[in-house]
């Protein structure tokens, strides 16, 4: 019970560093961040952008998110591809559950862990990450105001 209860804790400390992280995303509409702990180590790290090179501007002139923007789960995890290390058996902390695409992605990174704090309206992604076998836990970010 004890190490429940100390898991937790330390899942809604690297959820709010996630939502901290977020902060850096320039996008207008959303902001995303996450996370990637491996052995108690942040080894990777995300937010929602458009890729290295590219204007720093996520929204067209409609106010259209630009379909080159990455989402923070897919810049952490390509982060990793250019690092020494590896995302095999890691956990993810994301501030907003993982769109179908981020999913394909998390699987395929050997992540075994995934913890969010916001519900996105499309449930698709969560669905397949658990179908995947990959561990999906809600937890709420007390450090915002929830209606
Ligand atoms: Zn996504």
């Amino acid at each position: 019970m004890e190490t429940v209860s100390k898991q937790l804790e330390l899942d809604k400390r690297y959820i709010r560093m996630a939502s901290i992280w977020a902060e850096n995303s320039y996008c207008e509409r959303r902001k995303v961040g996450a996370l990637i702990v491996k052995d108690k180590m942040i080894i990777s790290d995300g937010y929602n952008g458009t890729p290295s090179g590219f204007e720093n501007i996520c929204e067209d002139e409609n106010q259209i998110t630009k379909p080159y923007v990455l989402h923070a789960e897919a810049n952490a995890i390509t982060k990793i591809a250019r690092s020494n290390n590896s995302s095999d058996n890691a956990t993810m902390y994301v501030t907003a559950s993982p769109c179908i695409e981020c999913a394909k992605l998390i699987i395929q990174a050997g992540i075994k862990r995934v913890v969010y704090s916001e519900h996105y309206r499309l449930e698709d992604g969560i669905e397949l990450l658990k179908r995947a076998g990959v561990e999906v836990l809600y937890v709420t970010n007390d450090n915002e105001q929830k209606q």
